[in-house]
């Protein structure tokens, strides 16, 4: 049975070992300041005896280091190992980063325990078990004073304490999901406080102060399941890129409507007012002109009825067909209107005597093509014709 000084003392990264196990690939030292891979934390990498170490997991209780290839040396060596620095670093600051974050929770949200979290080479996850609606602005607020307790150079400390003493805190944010690498032992577990800011049970590497994780920048929120709030973020230049790329694309945004980034979400207000200002005014117009189209077409009397009949173009056959159903039967008893490139569609409309399904199926039996409709209002579509001769069979 092994276990990982890692959290207990995270910067140190190089040290001497005696090896207690070779399997193959498979190391196990006396005493590893390697994190194994748990509770959301990845794995540290590094060397043992310059041999790179691909994954580190515990297995049965003890920490196995999994070699890239099968070492030289052999049980009771001693070998000198190193943990990569710069990833330790990253973990250290993703994972208090995590901390931070939870505790601003604390402080917006209706919060009814903790979710779990997670870190990857670019981002860090945490899930909030909330009733609060995560909206922007409050993930903007979360952000915000994550990045102030950032500021604030608040001291992060860590100590063993008994687990039932643990359980009994209630301000200690605890998951039975995660915990996994919080016990160090059966009987006790890791506090660790963020000054005046959050308290956790975890097993993970940390820094030593807030100052130290730079800033944080917020990418996303989603909702993984009932009751759970997902909120992504990253640290160090995953999150400068993504600052950098946001404050471009608004700052391009600004200026296209001339405007500042601060008065950017009043002046696209005004301008979909003023989208839906000329939409109305073009719907509006364009009215008219079919309306005065439909008036200007030819009137025929035939079997004693008043047709109104010709050739509309430049509007579909939903628009022309809306239409003519209003007009007709104030002026005229039929009106039949053909339009539309390649395939012309016709519509008719009639007030009464005149059966305008009958008419469009004459008009589809003779040019082709298909359609329907009841004995007021029908149409066609398709036909292999010019709208020209469709009128000219009509009249
Ligand atoms: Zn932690």
């Amino acid at each position: 049975m092994t276990h990982s000084l890692a959290a207990a003392d995270p910067t140190v990264t190089d040290f001497d070992a005696t090896i207690e196990r070779v399997d193959g690939t498979d190391v196990v030292l006396e005493e590893t300041y390697f994190y194994p891979q748990g509770g959301g934390q990845p794995a540290d990498r590094g060397t043992i005896e310059g041999v790179p170490v691909e994954h580190v997991e515990t297995v049965d209780g003890d920490i196995v280091h999994r070699l890239e290839r099968e070492p030289s040396f052999d049980v009771d060596d001693e070998v000198v190992a190193s943990v990569d620095d710069e990833f330790r670093r990253y973990t250290m600051r993703a994972h208090t980063a995590s901390h931070i974050l939870y505790g601003a929770g604390r402080r917006l949200l209706n919060i009814l325990g903790y979710g779990g979290f997670g870190i990857t080479n670019e981002k860090v996850r945490v899930d909030f078990e909330t009733t609060t609606d995560v909206t922007d602005d409050v993930l903007v607020e979360l952000e915000r004073l994550t990045n102030r307790a950032i500021w604030e150079s608040r001291d992060v400390a860590w100590e063993e304490v008994p687990r039932a003493e643990a359980l009994d805190r209630e301000e200690v944010a605890f998951n039975e999901a995660t915990e996994e690498g919080v016990m160090n032992d059966a009987d006790t577990v890791r506090i660790v406080t963020i000054e005046d800011w959050d308290v956790a049970a975890c097993g993970g590497t940390h820094v030593a102060n807030t100052r130290e994780i730079g800033g944080v920048t917020v990418q996303e929120r989603s909702n993984p399941g009932e009751g759970l709030t997902r909120v992504e973020f990253a640290v160090g230049p995953t999150g400068i890129r993504r600052r950098a790329t946001e404050h471009r694309a608004a700052l391009s945004a600004a200026r296209s409507i001339g405007t500042s980034v601060e008065d950017l979400p009043e002046a696209v207000e005004r301008l979909i007012d003023e989208r839906d200002a000329l939409e109305a005014e073009v719907r509006s117009l364009t009215d008219e002109v079919l309306e005065s189209r439909l008036a200007e077409l030819d009137r025929v009397e035939q079997d004693g009825q008043t047709w109104r009949i010709g050739v509309v173009n430049d509007f579909d056959s939903n628009e022309v067909g809306e239409k003519i159903q209003k007009r007709v039967g104030t002026d005229d008893d039929v009106i039949a209107v053909s339009g539309g490139g390649g395939r012309p569609f016709v519509v008719v409309a009639s007030s009464g005597d005149v059966d305008a399904n009958r008419v469009v199926e004459d008009v589809t039996d003779e040019f082709g093509g298909g359609g329907g409709g009841g004995p007021t209002f029908a149409q066609g579509g398709g036909l292999d014709a010019d709208p020209e001769e469709v009128v000219t069979f009509l009249s």
